[in-house]
């Protein structure tokens, strides 16, 4: 299989620091790629590999099967959308995204046919005469995505391109890059910080921590069987629990999760103490006391709010409880 992305072994260190520390990668042509992974775990490093700003200290990466060592990033196939959407103020959107085409020569009718297409694609057709500071924040995040487009890559690279904008506006874009994503057929590999948005958009997710992939896989996988403590943590809220505590509360004597919602209240459970509670609109939180141990239960609505301070006795599946072999 030709992989649209394949990192073989590939670090980058600058001085002391690991920045990408011996990775293997594979993406699959066509897929929605997630790196997913908390502040300085390597994947904006990662992505400036693929493109081509930075080359591996080790290892070898190869693009639509290509060696991509030495070939420099207007070669590759490769377009990058970045977080703060790098227009040139004094240029019109029109000329923001036929830009690239420029630098390549092509002449002006025809690039300014491909920049309005591209102008369609992201839903501004029309705005192609105003200037970037004339835009709202999620409109000059379609410029950057149609200037991106517009060079018809192969792989668009995604640096946490919805990071600036607010809740909602965050959400109608996620549904818009995966819908164009899956129309134009294009490989996206998206860097971000935010689970949920990984979770929701990503065909596949890889968890970064330290420099390294700590578990691939589909957001199913990756949400119901965490690997390590690490990804349990990362990705949902779950409750990882010790395997002292696991003991105490029936199961084996191994790090384990258990996510919120796989918690109710049940009569014959174990009893718990209500500390607080938090109603966040379709579900409630609480957080209780459980054999020395705290943990979080997600409640669905309809189903009555115990008060802070009362005892209640919880249940689960022993199937929800994931054991985990990895307790790093
Ligand atoms: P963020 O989400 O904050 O962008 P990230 O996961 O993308 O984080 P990277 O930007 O890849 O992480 O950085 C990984 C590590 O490498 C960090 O410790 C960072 O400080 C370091 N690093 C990145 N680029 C350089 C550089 N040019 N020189 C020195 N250190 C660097």
């Amino acid at each position: 299989m030709t992989y649209a992305v394949r990192f073989q072994k590939v670090s980058r260190h600058f001085g002391q620091v690991r920045a990408v520390d011996g990775v293997d990668l594979e993406i699959a042509p066509g897929e929605f790629f997630a790196m997913l992974g908390p502040s300085g775990s390597g994947k904006t490093t990662c992505l400036r590999l693929i493109a081509g700003f930075e080359q591996p200290t080790e290892g070898h990466i190869q693009i639509f099967g290509e060696k991509a060592e030495g070939v420099p990033p207007y070669r590759r196939n490769v377009n990058t959308v970045f977080q703060d959407y790098a227009l040139f103020p004094h240029l019109n959107i029109l000329d923001n995204v036929a830009y690239g085409l420029m630098v390549r020569g092509i002449g002006k009718v025809e690039r300014t046919k491909a920049a309005e297409q591209a102008l369609e694609l992201v839903k501004l057709p029309g705005y192609g005469m105003r200037r970037p500071g004339q835009l709202s924040g999620g409109q000059r995040q379609r410029v950057a995505l149609a200037r991106a487009l517009v060079n018809k890559p192969k792989v668009l690279l995604l640096d946490e391109p919805l990071g600036a904008l607010d809740l909602k506006l965050r959400e109608q874009m996620q549904e818009e890059l995966k819908s164009l994503q899956r129309a134009l057929g294009i490989t996206f590999v998206f860097v971000t910080h935010d689970q949920g948005e990984a979770l929701s958009m990503a065909d596949r997710v890889a968890v970064f921590n330290n420099g390294g992939t700590v578990q691939e896989g589909t957001p199913q996988d990756i949400y119901r069987r965490p690997k390590t403590r690490f990804v349990a943590d990362f990705v949902g809220s779950s409750n990882v629990i010790s395997p002292d505590v696991m003991i105490l509360l029936g199961g084996e004597r191994r790090w384990a999760s258990l996510r919120p919602e796989a918690i109710h209240i049940s009569g014959d459970g174990v009893e718990a103490a209500v500390e607080n509670t938090s109603f966040l609109g379709a579900a409630t939180r609480l957080t209780v006391g459980m054999r020395g141990t705290r943990l979080h239960v997600t409640l669905p609505a309809g189903v009555n709010v115990p008060d802070i301070g009362a005892s209640v006795r919880l249940a689960w599946q022993p199937a929800d409880v994931h054991y985990m072999d990895d307790a790093a």
